[in-house]
């Protein structure tokens, strides 16, 4: 058995680049300069901010399409359930208040009222309503 020539590579490369490491300088280096290190960080960040996002933006835009469908098929109100089966998350809106014991909500120009088992009172937003 040759258990002592199982070498572990033990060099470090580059976590942008891939380059390996020149250890001239400190010994936990992850970077092979400070480009990469930007490169690296600059990105991260970006993605993240980029990704969340995205998937708010893009959560408010899917809720608005079945706000705006039920409404086109003529009804004001639809249980919760089949509103979560067409994909409506009542996690993203574009504002909430209570008025009195009514849960109010709009996803841009769209107003809904949420119960525990109906999302009901869909309607568009008239400029008027949006005076008072
Ligand atoms: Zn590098």
């Amino acid at each position: 058995m040759h258990y002592k020539a199982k070498v572990i590579e033990n060099v470090s490369r580059c976590l942008q680049c891939g380059d390996v490491i020149d250890y001239s300088g400190r010994p936990d280096r992850r970077f092979c300069s400070n480009g990469c290190k930007n490169r690296y960080h600059n990105y991260r960040r970006f993605r993240r901010k980029d990704l969340a996002q995205r998937s708010v933006v893009g959560r408010l835009e899917k809720n608005y399409e079945i706000l705006d469908k039920v409404i086109h098929l003529g009804l004001e109100s639809l249980d919760r359930i089949t509103m979560a089966y067409m994909g409506f998350d009542p996690a993203y809106s574009t504002s909430y208040c209570k008025l009195g014991r009514k849960h109010v909500y709009t996803c841009f120009d769209i107003r809904y009222e949420l119960t525990q088992s109906k999302v009901k009172a869909i309607s568009i937003i008239k400029d008027a309503d949006q005076d008072r």
